[in-house]
């Protein structure tokens, strides 16, 4: 099985090391047979008080990445497929602006990671839940609020029919604490609108290497994903290109194990000027 790599980062997000072209480099070396180029789509247009601005490259330098991005795959095109693409924030308060400053790139990207990251808690305001003091966020509102909002605002998100693959679909157990029972409703939930949409959901591996330990979404989740067909993406979300491919092969063992048992097939999706096409 030759994998490939949905989701990387780059310097340009200011969290990120190296350039685009030290990732494909490193999905080389790797015998990955296509990487994904897929940095943070400017975060300019979320409110204020989530602060999360600096966790993405500003907008006067998306061409530029845009740029890059195709300089390398022509370059490289002998040795890996790459295709260009983005990680775009969802909120309901910037979904339409991000839409308008997305419209000039739309042609050149091959598919659009909708992410997550920051939610607006009832009483509190818009913050993000991967961010360091997120942990005492959850303490203090109660996971069950957050876990909600956040798979709610993922069905929104869903709905909008404008992304292609929902990115790390329960990224609030990032610092370890997991959705209780009552959070199930609401990820079927989600996975039902998943369902009736065009999109596949990421296998994310960054989870890996934070304090939870384990991939996004965890194997209940995956299980339901693969019983209900919906298409499937791995990604490492590297921010550093050693990591391009990460634990694949692991969660791809482990997936088949659940098939073989299941009789039932993983349904990999990818991309090519936001189609989706199946392999
Ligand atoms: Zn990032
Ligand atoms: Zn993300």
């Amino acid at each position: 099985m030759k994998f490939w790599d949905n989701h990387t980062h780059n310097y340009l997000c200011n969290h990120a090391k190296g350039t685009v072209e030290e990732y494909v480099i490193s999905a080389i070396e790797k015998n990955l047979c296509e990487i994904g180029l897929s940095d943070h789509f400017p975060m300019h247009l979320i409110s204020k008080e989530a602060n999360v601005e600096q966790w993405a490259m500003r907008m006067e330098q998306f061409p530029k990445y845009i740029a890059s991005c195709q300089q390398v795959q022509k370059k490289y095109q002998d040795k890996i497929i790459v295709k260009v693409a983005s990680e775009v924030d969802f909120t309901p308060k910037s979904f339409s602006n991000y839409k308008i400053a997305l419209e000039p790139f739309l042609d050149d990207l091959d598919y659009i990671i909708g992410s997550v990251h920051v939610i607006d808690i009832d009483g509190v305001g818009e913050r993000a839940v991967d961010s360091p003091d997120s942990f005492s966020l959850m303490e203090e509102v109660g996971s069950n609020i957050i876990y909600k909002k956040y798979y709610e605002t993922n069905i929104k998100m869903v709905k909008t029919g404008f992304y292609n693959i929902v990115g790390h679909c329960d990224l609030p157990k990032k610092f370890g604490i997991l959705p209780n029972e009552e959070i199930w409703e609401y990820t079927l939930k989600f996975l039902d609108a998943v369902e009736e949409s065009d999109m596949a959901i990421e296998i994310n591996h960054a989870g890996f290497c934070k304090p939870v330990a384990t991939q996004y979404p965890d194997d209940k989740i995956i299980h339901e994903v693969i019983n209900r067909n919906i298409p499937i993406t791995f990604g490492s979300d590297a921010h550093e290109s050693r990591y391009v491919g990460y634990g694949f092969e692991e969660t791809y063992n482990k997936l088949m194990k659940y098939c073989k048992k299941q009789t039932s097939q993983l349904v990999f999706a990818k991309f090519n000027k936001r189609n989706i096409y199946f392999q």
